[in-house]
């Protein structure tokens, strides 16, 4: 394991298995689904084309022991956490003169609530800027990679690293912005705003991945450059049996979630992850 030999972060609420899992939703509900179109904006994939077909697990108020690949996914998910907090802690340091505050992250199993509505296995990880928490099932790196194309443990890591860059945006400033102007504006214009807030969280990730380069093995970058390419807009609506409609697109294109992951990892500074600043991100 790439990441086995990393201190684990003690930022992690972990909810499985607790019986916390709050009102069990058997099947989607009208509501629910609408708090999965909301919480999309924040998403580092939006999974609504995969809404179909997918389980929800958990019963209220179950309690129940983890499993031994649960437990494992747990400390392999908070020694991924770990090496965020120590490089946006350095970064901030050392780019901003700034004290990075890191989020917490909660390991939820099969439903979940959070400030920004229901998580569950539908809505994908979120970061939620209500309760500055990044919501995770690590259920959903087995649909990374049996439904979307995107195996192997850096891919897994590159969305941790994504949904934590929406913190980071967060810490700066920038989401809070980008949202309060997306609320005013119509549909296609926010979504734009939208693919610019992810496309920078791209880039973050990439910026995160050079500075755990020592960690990396051969293929790594290439596995994740893969993550960012089957979890574009136009992929995952061709995917869903549809033909790419780009006014929609909330999180950007494959070919441009590429560039800014690969811009993120090639230039290893925050100031190369400009998305608001470019005419055409
Ligand atoms: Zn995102």
């Amino acid at each position: 394991m790439r990441f086995g030999g990393q201190r684990q972060s003690r930022n992690v609420e972990d909810r499985r298995g607790s019986g916390r899992g709050g009102p069990g939703i058997g099947g989607i509900s009208g509501l629910a689904l609408l708090a999965v179109l909301a919480i999309g904006y924040f998403t580092g994939i939006d999974v609504t084309p995969l809404l179909q077909g997918l389980e929800q697990g958990g019963a209220p108020g179950e309690r129940r022991a983890l499993t031994p690949d649960e437990q494992q996914a747990g400390v392999w998910v908070s020694q991924v956490l770990g090496t965020t907090e120590d490089v946006w802690a350095e970064r901030f340091r050392n780019e901003l003169g700034a004290r990075y505050a890191p989020p917490v992250l909660v390991l939820y199993s099969g439903v979940t609530q959070s400030p920004c509505g229901n998580a569950s296995g539908a809505t994908g990880p979120f970061y939620c800027p209500g309760d500055r928490k990044i919501y995770l099932d690590t259920e959903f790196f087995a649909t990374l990679s049996r439904q979307l194309g995107a195996p192997g443990e850096i891919a897994a890591a590159y969305v941790i690293a994504h949904e934590v860059a929406h913190h980071v945006q967060d810490e700066l400033g920038i989401l809070g912005k980008a949202n309060a102007a997306r609320a005013r504006m119509v549909p296609a214009e926010a979504n734009a705003v939208s693919v610019r807030i992810e496309l920078q969280a791209d880039c973050l990730a990439g910026v995160w991945a050079e500075s755990v380069n020592a960690l990396l093995k051969p293929g790594d970058v290439e596995q994740a450059i893969n993550a960012a390419r089957q979890i574009g807009d136009d992929t995952l609506q061709r995917r869903a049996g549809k033909v790419p409609r780009p006014h929609t697109f909330s999180h950007g294109s494959s070919a441009q979630r590429v560039r800014w992951f690969t811009t993120g990892y090639e230039q290893g500074r925050m100031e190369a992850c400009d998305t608001f600043g470019t005419h055409r991100p």
